[in-house]
């Protein structure tokens, strides 16, 4: 019998609470955890809880985690097995995959042919169409007619309101909904300004704009060898820029037949590019019931933890023995998804004021903790958030008996979770998840538009940091004799925030 022997030395090419969530479970496999990282992340979470990190000097720390041919370099120099990539970054970059096979490294994903096919929307959709799943009625014309009069007789066509979508995208960028013909020639120039800019490729096609839809994924895993199964479907119709922060599992909009329809569609697709660990293939659901294919993405989904909460299964421990030949540790039957499962992304964020990015240093922090309560977190008391990287701190994950348990676990657990120095969305989180059309499941990715969620007072930033330093000063002269650590929200007596300022 054919022996494979599994990796004794793997590099998580990333940073923050994936690398940090991907390291645990190499520990826990008995593989040494190894982080790269850039000089502003010196002391950063991921790189604590690495065996060994390595530091890239000389190169920015906006770049360092996207320098594939540096990160390849340091993985030969220590002797690594094989490489994790996480999400964003550089997980979807097949020339970097190619790069780590090259060098006789396991890319811990897909082949780089599948990752280049499927990071193309329009090849992506032609091999979704080929495979017999149901596309968004469109068109891709060439480079000329994409930018002349024939979009505006193919959004006729197509009948508006239609989507310029660009074929290189992703988180969002060059998106443009266009509702009347005049307006396509100049959304279709600024949407593909957009895409040369973040993607260096500005090709567009266009799409029928489904009006408020769900996002529904499906989550699967093949060997590279044929077999394929899935891991059942994750709502995430809860977005702020046509990006997600609140996941769940089951969605609450599938009927069993149209899971399992949604399901075969996407392993159909899976098979035909014969595919090799975990993929997501993302679905819309339209209010009809009509679902349509979307994307492939070709890594990690930062939303897994719901359906691992789920399924009682690691899907890093199942990439990883995929990666080493080990074969798919579990079959289809194996997979029976049991409750409920919710996750809050919790950003450095203003959810007032558009949702801008936020930088600073978190004075003061305590995760929620709690029986089926999950943190993955990046970050802990003293990180500081750099504006270099995405501003995601922190993923809060509950599990319920059904939706009900599970919603009122997120909520009393974000009502535990301590972070002052840093403006975050946890408040805004709290407000869309005390919402009664939340309550009872009625979402769509309109949502937080419809409900106008994100206008209301912001506590200033100087009211947290006001917070945290006087949280830190009561928790070090702590007298209360509990043994339990002081937190400003035990003690009502020394501080409050309220109206925007802070009053002892
Ligand atoms: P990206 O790769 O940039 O994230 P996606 O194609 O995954 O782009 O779409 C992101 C989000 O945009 C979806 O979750 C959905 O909310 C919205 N969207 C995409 N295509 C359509 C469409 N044809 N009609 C309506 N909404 C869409």
């Amino acid at each position: 019998m054919l022996r494979h022997s599994m990796f004794r030395k793997v590099l998580i090419a990333n940073r923050g609470e994936i690398a940090v969530r991907i390291a645990r479970t190499l520990q826990e496999m008995g593989i040494t955890a190894c982080v790269v990282h850039s000089d502003a992340d010196a002391g950063a979470l991921h790189v604590r809880c690495a065996d060994e990190a390595y530091a890239l000097p000389g190169v920015s720390a906006a770049e360092t985690y996207l320098r594939g041919e540096r990160i390849v370099e340091v993985a030969r120099a220590h002797s690594i097995d094989a490489i994790h990539p996480g999400y964003g970054f550089l997980s979807e970059n097949a020339e970097f995959a190619q790069a780590c096979t090259d060098a006789r490294i396991a890319f811990i994903g897909p082949t780089p042919a599948v990752i280049r096919a499927m990071g193309d929307k329009v090849v992506a959709r032609q091999t979704a169409a080929t495979a017999g799943v149901p596309v968004v009625p469109g068109w891709c014309g060439s480079a000329e007619e994409m930018t002349g009069g024939r979009v505006q007789v193919e959004a006729e066509r197509i009948g508006y309101p239609v989507l310029l979508k660009a074929a290189a995208g992703g988180g969002g960028k060059g998106m443009r909904i266009v509702r009347r013909s005049a307006e396509v020639a100049e959304a279709m120039a600024a949407a593909a300004r957009e895409a040369q800019g973040a993607f260096g490729d500005a090709r567009m096609f266009v799409e029928k704009y489904i009006e408020n839809p769900r996002h529904v994924e499906i989550q699967v895993f093949g060997d590279g060898r044929g077999n394929v199964l899935h891991l059942g479907e994750r709502e995430c119709s809860i977005q702020r820029r046509h990006q997600k922060i609140i996941e769940e599992t089951p969605s609450p909009a599938l009927s069993p037949e149209l899971r399992a329809r949604m399901a075969d569609a996407a392993v159909r697709l899976a098979r035909t590019l014969g595919y090799a660990n975990a993929g997501t293939v993302e679905f819309i659901l339209a209010p009809d019931g009509a679902f349509y294919f979307l994307e492939v993405n070709t890594r990690l989904q930062v939303e897994h933890p719901v359906t691992e909460l789920v399924l009682r299964r690691d899907l890093v421990a199942a990439q990883v023995r995929v990666a080493a030949g080990e074969g798919l540790p579990f079959a289809q039957e194996d997979c029976v998804p049991q409750g409920h499962a919710l996750e809050c992304r919790v950003y450095a964020e203003d959810a007032q004021r558009g949702f801008v990015p936020q930088t600073g240093t978190i004075e003061h922090y305590i995760e929620p903790g709690g029986p089926y309560v999950r943190v993955d977190s990046g970050v802990m008391a003293g990180t500081h958030v750099p504006v270099h990287y995405d501003p995601l701190l922190a993923k809060v994950s509950t599990w319920g008996c059904d939706r009900g348990e599970a919603l009122a676990r997120m909520r009393a657990a974000l009502r535990r979770f301590v972070i002052l120095g840093v403006t975050t969305n946890l408040d805004f989180l709290q407000d869309v998840l005390a919402h009664e059309e939340f309550a009872a499941g009625r979402i769509d990715t309109h949502f937080l538009e419809r409900h106008a969620m994100h206008n209301g007072e912001a506590v200033p930033q100087t009211a947290w940091i006001a917070a945290a330093l006087c949280a830190n000063a009561r928790a070090a002269a702590s007298t209360d004799g509990t043994g339990e650590t002081a937190t400003p929200w035990r003690d009502a007596r020394g501080w409050r925030i309220a109206g925007g300022e802070v009053s002892a």
